[in-house]
């Protein structure tokens, strides 16, 4: 099994950040790639304020910070994926956007690199088809937050290999997370299930059958969810919750997965949760 030491993570966004700070923390030396500077900057304050955090629950030393954050190395172009052992993709959430960026990869990484997406919902076997090594590309989808969340679900593509499989499974387990595998169909287990329910939540605030509290409180209470579905979808991002519905209408081509129109509504005006400081409720 090939032994992993440098890996590289391409978009340094929500879930992007949340990747590297594992990785660091594990002691893997990381370059962590964004077109903007901004999202470069902003990922380490917020990996530096994570681990912070960490520290102060006892769950991380001061002198181990120290090291992590002197693994991370920053870059705005994708050729510093050149001494990667294995790249994370996890840029937006949109085709052709990762097409291009899996052709660039497959350039400018190392032959033996694996190429792996933390796309939500993209099939690995059609961005694999945008590469000359689709046996060394594969799924593994981190969860949101990344430092916090156990599963890392593992998705082969129709070319995945044996061999990409175990190292890259064996690198999850490294990072302390668990592994649960798919197949790659739209939106693979975690979101085939969770999005259609986030959507009927939102189908549920938008025939008034309940306020947005109401209905959160119901799956909290009522189903031991942890967070309501809004509020999760405000964690997630109301776009990438979009983006990912509308793959699943598409791939599977039922009707039942029509976005709803609220969803859109919110998408539109640029209220996408979290990170623009509302969605479906002020941050
Ligand atoms: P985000 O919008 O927070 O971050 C995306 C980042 O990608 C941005 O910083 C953007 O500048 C960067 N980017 C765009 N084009 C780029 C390019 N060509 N090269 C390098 N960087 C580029 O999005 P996110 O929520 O972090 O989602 C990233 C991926 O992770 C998506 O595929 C999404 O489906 C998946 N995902 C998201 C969640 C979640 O809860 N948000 C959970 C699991 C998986």
């Amino acid at each position: 099994m090939a032994e992993i030491r440098n890996v590289a993570v391409v978009g340094a966004g929500t879930m992007g950040n949340g990747i590297v700070h594992v990785f660091a923390q594990n002691g893997l030396d990381v370059t962590m790639v964004d077109v903007r500077q901004e999202a470069l900057d902003q990922a380490r304050d917020t990996i530096r304020g994570n681990m912070d955090r960490q520290i102060k629950k006892g769950a991380l030393a001061e002198a181990d910070r120290n090291a992590a954050l002197g693994r991370i190395t920053a870059a705005t172009e994708l050729a510093a994926v050149a001494g990667a052992d294995l790249v994370v993709e996890a840029a937006t959430e949109n085709r052709d956007l990762k097409f291009r960026i899996f052709a660039d990869m497959d350039a400018h990484a190392p032959e033996h690199a694996i190429l792996a997406t933390n796309t939500s919902s993209i099939s690995i076997t059609e961005i694999a088809a945008r590469t000359k090594r689709p046996g060394q590309v594969i799924g593994m989808h981190f969860m949101n937050p990344v430092p916090v969340m156990k599963l890392v679900e593992i998705i082969r593509g129709l070319a995945t290999t044996d061999e990409t499989t175990r190292t890259t499974v064996a690198l999850a387990v490294q990072l302390g997370k668990t592994v649960a595998e798919a197949q790659d169909y739209p939106g693979f287990v975690a979101n085939r299930i969770l999005m259609p329910m986030i959507n009927e939540a939102v189908f549920c605030l938008m025939e008034g059958v309940a306020e947005a509290e109401a209905i959160d409180t119901v799956m909290k209470l009522g189903m031991n969810h942890p967070m309501g579905p809004l509020a999760l979808a405000d964690l997630i991002g109301l776009d990438t919750c979009l983006a990912i519905m509308e793959v699943l209408h598409s791939g599977l081509g039922d009707d039942k997965y029509r976005p709803c129109p609220l969803l859109r509504k919110y998408v539109a005006a640029g209220k996408l949760g979290r990170k623009t400081g509302e969605g479906f409720y002020n941050y």
